[in-house]
């Protein structure tokens, strides 16, 4: 979600105010929603970038909200080349230069959404009025960022699952990833399996900062950059440090391997020096 929310940041920046001239449609498949249409924010203004869960919000003035996942290899950048048939393209925004202020000698700019790999995951919704009530973010549970202290708890007890994967299922937390699942774990010096519902006080509370503490580093992080970085390239105490040895005592990172992520802790710190084995049989009824 850092990555997500630095990224709508700068694309305020450089897009708040300009009309959209033209939405090319690349890739039939990265279309999520035939009604309206996506073409229904053409002539509009588009008033800022925002971000819910790990979506961007493109709003525009006329309500209309082209809805943006970028998933694991989707990215969002200017495109200054414009070709008719990008490798990779899923879509095309076009704006027109600003007409107001000091946009002498500006260009229109386009922006396109692409997506490596052949998982064709990443997508735009369009959506009329507002869109945190619909499809696809109707289902989103509250920001990460924005739930105190007693919230938290509330849904913690609610919930007997594990720590790690209750952080992640974006319908009971929106915005936290793997990487964020590891660091803030580490961060609490919780096991990654806890029993979330089983958690006292004092874990709370740490979990709490926790969360607070590591969104805020690794948002302050992404800010810094131009562009969506690598998961790879980001800062991190325990994620993809597999047998390094743990910056905060003498252990060594450990894993637990699924095929789609990895588990990172440090057991001294977080698992009173048990290695943690997937024991369960019921690993794939999430
Ligand atoms: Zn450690």
């Amino acid at each position: 979600m850092p990555e997500v929310q630095a990224h709508a940041e700068r694309m305020t920046e450089s897009l708040a105010g300009h009309r959209l001239a033209r939405f090319e449609l690349l890739n039939f498949a990265a279309l999520k929603t035939f009604d309206p249409p996506v073409d229904g924010a053409v002539g509009h203004r588009l008033s800022e970038v925002g971000r819910r869960g790990k979506y961007l919000l493109l709003r525009f003035d006329n309500g209309q909200t082209h809805v943006v996942h970028l998933m694991q290899g989707g990215r969002l950048r200017p495109d200054p080349k414009r070709s008719r048939k990008p490798k990779l393209g899923l879509g095309r925004w076009v704006f027109d230069p600003p007409d107001d202020g000091d946009g002498e000698g500006a260009d229109d700019s386009a922006w396109m959404l692409t997506e490596a790999g052949s998982e064709r995951k990443a997508g735009v919704w369009a959506i009329d009025g507002d869109p945190l009530g619909q499809e696809p973010l109707d289902h989103l549970g509250p920001e990460a960022t924005d739930l105190d202290r007693d919230a938290l708890a509330e849904i913690l007890a609610g919930h007997s699952k594990r720590l790690h994967g209750l952080l992640r299922d974006q319908r009971v937390i929106a915005g936290l990833g793997r990487m964020l699942a590891n660091e803030i774990c580490y961060a609490a010096g919780l096991s990654p399996f806890a029993n979330a519902s089983k958690l006292d006080d004092d874990q709370v509370d740490r979990l709490h900062r926790a969360i607070g503490t590591v969104v805020a580093d690794a948002t302050e992080h992404e800010r810094t950059l131009d562009d969506i970085g690598k998961s790879v390239d980001r800062p991190s105490k325990v994620h993809n440090r597999a047998g390094e040895p743990c910056t905060g005592c003498d252990d060594t990172i450990r894993t637990v391997e699924y095929r789609a992520y990895t588990v990172y802790y440090c057991p001294t710190e977080q698992t009173d020096g048990k290695l943690l084995a997937d024991n369960t049989t019921s690993k794939f009824l999430k």
